[in-house]
């Protein structure tokens, strides 16, 4: 690994995180990973090395960014459940806001310059149907969203400061799995829907709970717009390298430009593995808006992102192998070899 160019991943060892230090390593870089292992596996931090600490943690932070000579940062570490959020806000505030604050001050501290930042759709709140585009209003509807868009305005207000560059990705639905099986989901507890709903197509969990089937949508379930994290991975690459080669503080959807219902989805899981979802219809979850789309023409335009792997049927291909499923066709071949 010597003679990589090192940049500091906190939260590395998380879902989206380990896939970006992978994709991270194949671009030549070497992640160094930041991460307290709260949420985050030691397994899953396989292409650099890992410093376990807590990014509230300013001199931890300033110690590893001067011992593995670091001049760029990717920050993941944060808590990331809208539901979670709405119970425990506090909690929400002082990992997400305060994790930003600290990281801001070790960069100030050692003199990193550039921040490529985990941010979301849920800045953007509840806005009207239709595609997302960046300059939509940020008007968050639950403390995640919140505590998210605090860390974008703590990010501009440096940027005018100090000369910080920060690339702010707001993803929209990260999903599915490292197509070579290196990495998958993994969260305790699960509350994602494409994983819970392949959980229990595989029968082992019960059925899906199906939050709201009253919202102002083509079937009334939520929609939202799934991108594959291998996809995602690789837009943080080109920020980096966009702010690596001069490019001034911005702040991009990373999304597939395409929304599907719950119900949709449920029919492409069934459709790709040929295993119907048990689901039961339950009220509406706190916080949760009706539609998230992406106008991803921004990033495509800033970085030359396009999703690769997004199409929600390739999202579920890659991921069934991790929840005991098996893609239609492999199922069909299983059966005849038994047969
Ligand atoms: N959802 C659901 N049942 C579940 C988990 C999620 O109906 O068991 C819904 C959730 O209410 C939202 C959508 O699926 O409308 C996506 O939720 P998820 O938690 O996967 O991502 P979010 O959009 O909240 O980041």
């Amino acid at each position: 690994m010597t003679g990589r160019f090192p940049i500091l991943v906190t939260g590395g060892a998380g879902f989206i995180g380990s896939h970006a230090c992978k994709a991270l390593h194949q671009a030549g870089y070497l992640p160094v990973t930041f991460d307290n292992l709260s949420t985050g596996h030691t397994d899953a931090v396989k292409w650099g090395p890992l410093e376990k600490a807590d990014v509230r943690n300013q001199a931890g932070l300033s110690a590893a960014i001067r011992s593995h000579g670091i001049r760029a940062v990717m920050h993941f570490a944060a808590s990331a459940y809208v539901g979670e959020s709405v119970e425990r806000p506090a909690f929400y505030y002082d990992n997400n806001a305060g994790g930003m604050i600290s990281l801001i001050n070790a960069c100030l501290d050692t003199g990193v310059k550039q921040i490529v930042f985990s941010s979301s759709c849920a800045t953007y709140g509840s806005p009207a149907c239709g595609r997302i585009r960046e300059d939509t209003p940020q008007a968050p509807i639950n403390p995640y969203g919140r505590s998210k868009l605090m860390c974008e305005d703590m990010l501009r207000d440096c940027s005018a400061a100090h000369g910080l560059r920060f690339a702010a990705l707001r993803y929209f639905n990260a999903a599915g799995a490292d197509p070579e099986g290196d990495l998958s989901e993994r969260h305790d507890p699960e509350t994602h829907l494409l994983p819970l709903a392949m959980q229990a197509a595989s029968g082992r969990r019960g059925p899906l709970q199906v939050f709201g089937t009253d919202y102002p949508t083509r079937d009334g379930s939520c929609e939202r717009d799934y991108i594959h994290v291998s996809d995602l991975a690789r837009g943080h690459v080109l920020a980096v390298d966009y702010l690596a080669a001069g490019g001034s503080s911005t702040a991009l959807n990373l999304g597939s430009g395409t929304g599907h219902t719950i119900f949709e989805a449920l029919e492409a899981i069934r459709s790709v593995t040929g295993k119907a979802v048990p689901h039961e219809l339950a009220p509406r979850r706190a916080g949760d808006p009706p539609s998230l789309t992406a106008d991803p023409g921004l990033a495509e335009e800033t970085l030359g992102f396009r999703t690769e792997r997004s199409g929600l049927e390739q999202i579920i291909r890659d991921a069934a192998p991790s929840f005991g499923l098996a893609a239609a066709r492999e199922a069909r071949h299983e059966r005849q070899a038994a047969e």
